[in-house]
């Protein structure tokens, strides 16, 4: 069990502007959400009383759009450097003075509650406090790319963010800082003006977003979990010529009937995918009172539960149908199905499955009377 926190309040520092080829890193997505976003929800969670996001001027609408849904958080603009804007989040914030406050960068998004825990733990015997990782790699020092000698590393640490003060403590130390000189960090601010700072734990997942290439790495370290959903549906015959399933149209002598294309396979696999995120059934998405989903493809439906699940985050790993009816016969479609599918869902072709079995003339689709279909759904959400 965890003890509560003391009181707290962080600034998040999202004040870089973007490159001229696109948008700023702290507005970018990261696992389907905004990288600022990953903090101040973190933050928010731990139990900060306040989150001052600093911004650069004219980011405001871009970052209320990054922070839809959140309370708790306001926000502050920017200056010409870090230790400006850093100035004006503790302005934003002010006191009590004797308050824990959380100073983080928004380019390191994957903080975790431990990490926050022990800066503020660290805060009773110190005046400041940041996480950071000892040096795995020998160092070197090089001169015109040839070697010059070994670096001791001994003693030598690697400094994260967020980095814990008092709130009084850091402003004075900010306010008797040279201008002139740029700093590497409030903790060296700290530091420079006589406080004591102590190590604490840090993360190699609060790396920081640097080069386009670290995005790629962050995905990679964001805490995942397997989900599988299943899904059932079922269609009754009638008059018609062709049947679709699974997103291919069969020619037959009869068609299923029912308010959209009647793709049973497409509205079982549908359904398995919204289960696996617990998020309702096709008939919470696309009610059947509705008139505008009359006769409409099935595809639809399949896109839409594919976007929610990418809007969290998440990415399908594997498919399975299986077709349950007498006639038509389904084998010779299936490799279009499957193809069909695969397109839809953006996956390779073996991580998609169509099956087809007849109940052996029992039962409903044994009586020629409807078409069952059945769907598995593996996926992969943020845990
Ligand atoms: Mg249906």
């Amino acid at each position: 069990m965890t003890t509560a926190l003391p009181a707290f309040a962080a600034i998040v520092v999202a004040a870089g502007s973007g490159s001229r080829a696109g948008e700023a890193k702290q507005w970018r997505a990261l696992g389907g959400k905004p990288v600022a976003r990953w903090s101040v929800e973190v933050l928010l969670a731990a139990g900060a009383e306040e989150v001052v996001v600093v911004i650069a001027d004219g980011a405001a609408a871009e970052a209320r759009t990054a922070l839809a849904g959140l309370s708790g958080w306001r926000l502050a603009t920017g200056g010409a450097t870090r230790a400006a804007s850093v100035r004006n989040g503790l302005k934003a914030l002010g006191g009590p003075g004797d308050r824990p406050v959380l100073i983080h960068d928004a380019a390191r998004p994957l903080l975790d509650a431990p990490v926050i825990r022990r800066l503020i733990a660290a805060l009773q015997d110190a005046d400041g406090a940041l996480p950071a990782l000892p040096v795995a790699d020998s160092l070197r020092r090089a001169s015109d790319g040839l070697v010059a000698g070994a670096v001791d590393r001994e003693g030598l640490w690697r400094a994260q963010t967020p980095q814990a003060f008092r709130y009084q403590a850091i402003v004075d130390a900010c306010a008797a800082w040279p201008d002139a000189e740029p700093a590497t960090d409030e903790a060296a601010v700290l530091e420079r003006a006589g406080g004591r700072v102590r190590i604490v734990e840090g993360d190699p997942r609060l790396m920081k977003l640097t080069f386009p290439e670290d995005f790629a790495m962050a995905e990679a370290l964001i805490p995942r979990q397997i989900r599988v959903g299943q899904g059932f549906d079922a269609h009754r015959w009638g008059p018609g010529t062709s049947v679709w399933l699974c997103g291919v149209e069969i020619p037959h002598d009869q068609t299923l009937i029912g308010h959209s294309d009647a793709d049973a396979g497409l509205h079982a696999l549908t359904d398995a995918i919204l289960g696996a995120m617990g998020d309702g059934d096709i008939g919470d998405h696309f009610p059947p009172t509705d008139p505008q989903w009359r006769g409409v493809s099935s595809d639809r439906f399949l896109i839409h539960a594919v976007e929610r699940l990418h809007a969290r985050g998440g990415r399908l790993i594997n498919v399975d149908v299986t077709l349950i009816c007498e006639r038509p016969r389904v084998k010779p479609h299936r490799q279009a199905m499957r193809e069909r599918l695969a397109e839809l869902l953006s996956l390779p072709l073996d991580a998609v499955s169509v099956k087809a079995t007849t109940t052996e003339a029992m039962g409903f689709t044994g009586r020629g009377e409807g078409l069952a279909a059945q769907a598995l759904a593996t996926l992969e959400l943020i845990a």
